[in-house]
């Protein structure tokens, strides 16, 4: 049976990878029952997508995840891939590869769940959506969770999105309009139903998905996301993509307190490292306004959003749970992310 799939990919744009997609007609053995090895392996021109130069270009894309389709109305699928050279073997801009090491490494046996709140701004052309061409909408206050037409901008959008999210069954936690006119939140990963597993390696690919969903939905639109963590210089809050993260011995009740002291050490002893792995322009957002600690301070604290890292209430007052990084920008790769916070508080270098 033959089906369309997308094929997804991360690019080598520096210092900020982006998605590439191609699509291709599979035929598919037993269309009711549909597996990841069905997906033939494909490749691609690098010499286009800053992946090698012109004499060797062919890189190979395998597929390492797939979804529904949930834009089209006929059974259709997208296949998330990770990029390989000629010899087989991880491409330097497949950093998804590195999160499959260092959970091989013993990272998965903490048994880790993530949590990322993907922050980002709608633009119509040069403006954030909603606002004037020229000159700025009154100041912030009014618009984080608003509701009305004088107070966010985009909301068909964000539901098209919402219920595309659905459809495909990507692990969709929640939604908000921010605190900036025409800039909205979705989360993805972790939302304690059932025996789901929100290892780091499904949520990051999710939140890849959610993010081409996003663009793609976009078009149709004329409306652009970008994932700039300061869209808007002076006063007006910049975009990040704070993770949330825990452990089994996190989420234990007979640990967890310990534990939350010792991630918080040593966190604040790799701080420079994390800010390195955490996107482009950083210093940009991260200035100690707006609800961000500064780039060249480590704080954490309970319920402080002002905090590198963040005990969210509930968690410091049961002495157990999970932990809120809020540094990294809404432009880092949550591949690299997750990494990086397995590397320090799983002691793997
Ligand atoms: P905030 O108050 O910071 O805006 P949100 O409600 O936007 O928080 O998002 C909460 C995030 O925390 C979600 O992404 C969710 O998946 C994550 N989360 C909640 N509990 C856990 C947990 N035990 N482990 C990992 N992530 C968690
Ligand atoms: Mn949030
Ligand atoms: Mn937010
Ligand atoms: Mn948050």
């Amino acid at each position: 049976m033959l089906k369309l799939v997308e094929y997804i990919w991360m690019d080598g744009a520096t210092p900020t990878q982006k998605l590439r997609s191609k699509a291709r007609i599979v035929n598919f053995t037993n269309p009711t029952l549909i597996t990841l090895d069905e997906f033939p392996e494909w490749s691609f021109d690098g010499s286009s997508t800053y992946q090698a130069d012109g004499q060797n270009s062919d890189l190979i894309l395998r597929p390492v995840s797939f979804v529904k389709n949930p834009l089209k109305e006929i059974d259709s699928y997208l296949a998330l891939c990770e990029v390989m050279d000629a010899q087989g073997n991880p491409h330097p801009s497949n950093t998804r590869a590195r999160l499959r090491q260092i959970l091989d490494q013993g990272a998965a046996l903490e048994e880790p769940w993530f949590g990322f709140e993907q922050e980002y701004t709608l633009f119509q052309g040069r403006t954030p959506l909603g606002w004037p061409e020229n000159g700025y909408p009154a100041p912030q206050g009014p618009f984080y969770c608003g509701v009305g037409a004088d107070e966010v901008f985009g909301r068909d959008l964000v539901e098209a999105h919402t219920d595309a999210l659905m459809a495909a069954g990507i692990m969709l936690y929640g939604t908000n309009a921010e605190v900036m006119p025409g800039q909205w939140e979705f989360q993805i990963g972790y939302r304690g139903v059932g025996s789901e597993s929100a290892d780091p390696l499904t949520v990051s690919d999710h939140v890849w998905y959610a993010r081409w969903l996003l663009y793609r939905i976009g078009e149709k639109y004329n409306v652009t996301a970008t994932l700039d963590p300061k869209p808007v210089k002076g006063d007006w809050n910049g975009a990040g993509m704070h993770t949330n993260f825990s452990t089994k011995s996190l989420r234990d009740p007979a640990t967890g307190k310990m534990m939350i002291e010792n991630y918080i050490t040593q966190l604040s002893q790799k701080h420079q490292t994390h800010i390195s792995e955490y996107g482009d322009k950083l210093a940009e957002r991260l200035t100690g306004e707006h609800e961000t600690c500064s780039i060249s301070e480590f704080k954490s604290g309970n319920s402080d959003r002002g905090a590198s890292i963040r005990v969210p209430l509930t968690v410091a007052k049961k002495g157990y749970g999970y932990l809120e990084d809020r540094r990294p920008g809404a432009n880092a790769d949550p591949y690299r992310v997750a990494t990086r916070i397995l590397q320090t508080i799983c002691a793997i270098d």
